[in-house]
């Protein structure tokens, strides 16, 4: 029987409370799920009441918030089963990645995990997963073997390339639309350790280092720069104290001394505040963003853009209380996957955005996206789409449109009545 919760419990605020913290659920009952018969259970509740379903793991990545009806927590589904022979992973709907890292390591192995180790795996795969060695392995996504889900109908599937293929393919972007996961298998990749790290530069002009240090670097290269107004607070590091710095992130798939002789090139353009890029084991893979731990209410935006000329990285010059990073794309992800999947803009060369503090949308988002809209794809990333920037309106542009079309007529299919509504939204017909 599963366990419920509802607003009159204790568990309730700390149940339905993630790591985003600018709007969280309300839902009128809670399904804290051990297993696949909860799922099931909770989706049949809410269908036979005509309430609408939301699904968490850890809260990383919330859209709508739901106001009512079933919130399902996944966050107690979190094993992982690493078949080393075959060099893949079963893993749970609330399995984060410091799991998966952790199990598949002792085998030579690794995930294509992102930033950061806390966010969970299965939803950013189905997101499509801009990870760490995302230019030489592609999409988080484009790796998935098998998804076992529950759809509207509370019936309990198993959607490969060849059993359910629809499904297989709307699941790999469209996300919770679809249904509630409640487990997959993904490849994994032979890495034991990377040449990675990051490096911090006062200022904001080292940027430009990067954006042109990237133009000639090869796919085994992931990195990306972000522009950080340190507080001036005891947590912060000496060096970074009350600065705005430049912190490029490296991710060298590749000897050391290769990653060391391209990453010179960076340090050629001058001192350093801190400088810790190193081989390490996959596992330490986390110090790479260094990316908060703590829940945080924010709001992020971003623009895929076709090229990163000069005028583009000056227009985040004047955003100086505002988080900026830019990630290189292009490479594995611009190429089309083996099992084709719902994952659009692959044209995307890189992904721009902002993160301000605090649940308020600032002004700073929408004058970015205007100043880079000359360079713009057009697109969106679903895994950044975040609270009040994950309209329907930007979920549509994370598709090419004749997927999204096709997506619309699976939805249809799927869950014409719209039980999974409270995710990335894509309507019914
Ligand atoms: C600090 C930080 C770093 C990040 N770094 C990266 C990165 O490097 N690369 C990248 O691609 N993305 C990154 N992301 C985005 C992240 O991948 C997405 O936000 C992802 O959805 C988070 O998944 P979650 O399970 O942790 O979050 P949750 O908020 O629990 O889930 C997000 C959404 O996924 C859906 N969902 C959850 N579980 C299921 C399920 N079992 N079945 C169906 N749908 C489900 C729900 O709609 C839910 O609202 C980052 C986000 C943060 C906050």
């Amino acid at each position: 029987m599963a366990h419920t919760i509802t607003a009159d419990s204790d568990q309730y605020d700390s149940e339905r409370t993630g790591f985003q913290l600018s709007a969280s659920h309300r839902p009128d009952v809670i399904f804290a799920a051990e297993n696949a018969a909860d799922i099931r259970a909770a989706v049949a509740h809410a269908a036979a009441r005509n309430l609408r379903v939301a699904v968490q793991a850890t809260g990383h990545g919330l859209a709508t918030a739901a106001d009512s009806g079933v919130l399902i927590t996944t966050g107690r589904m979190n094993g992982v089963r690493v078949d080393p022979a075959a060099a893949t992973a079963w893993v749970e709907p609330g399995t984060p990645w410091s799991k998966v890292i952790e199990a598949a390591a002792p085998h030579g192995l690794a995930p294509l995990s992102g930033a950061a180790p806390a966010v969970g795996a299965l939803s950013y795969t189905l997101g499509g997963g801009i990870g760490l060695m995302a230019r030489k392995h592609g999409y988080a996504a484009d790796q998935v073997r098998a998804i076992e889900v529950v759809t509207a109908d509370a019936e309990l599937v198993l959607a490969t390339p060849d059993k359910e293929p629809d499904l297989f393919w709307a699941l790999l972007g469209g996300r919770g639309n679809f249904g509630v996961a409640t487990g997959m298998e993904i490849a994994l990749v032979p890495v034991k350790t990377l040449y990675g790290g990051a490096m911090f530069f006062d200022g904001f002009d080292a940027v430009h280092a990067w954006r042109e240090w990237v133009a000639a670097v090869p796919e085994e290269m992931t990195s990306s720069v972000a522009v950080i107004p340190f507080p001036d607070a005891p947590f912060v590091p000496e060096p970074l104290r009350g600065r705005r710095a430049t912190h490029i992130r490296i991710a060298y798939l590749g000897p050391a001394e290769e990653g060391k002789h391209l990453t010179d090139q960076l340090r050629a353009y001058g001192p350093r505040l801190m400088d810790k890029v190193d081989e390490i084991p996959y596992t330490q893979s986390g110090v790479i963003h260094n990316d908060p731990t703590d829940p945080v209410a924010s709001q992020s935006s971003h623009s895929l853009l076709r090229e990163l000329p000069p005028q583009a990285v000056e227009a985040a010059r004047s955003l100086t209380t505002n988080i900026l990073e830019i990630r290189q794309l292009g490479g594995a992800l611009s190429r089309p996957p083996m099992t084709p999947n719902a994952i659009g803009n692959r044209d995307a060369a890189y992904i721009y955005g902002i993160v301000s503090r605090g649940p308020e949308v600032t002004p700073e988002h929408a004058q970015l996206e205007g100043a880079l809209r000359p360079w713009s794809t057009g697109g969106k990333a679903l895994n950044f789409l975040f609270a009040a920037h994950a309209t329907e309106e930007n979920v549509k542009k994370a598709f090419d449109p004749s997927t999204y079309d096709r997506l619309r007529d699976l939805k249809t299919t799927y869950d014409p009545t719209d039980l999974f509504h409270h995710t990335h939204h894509i309507p019914p017909r």
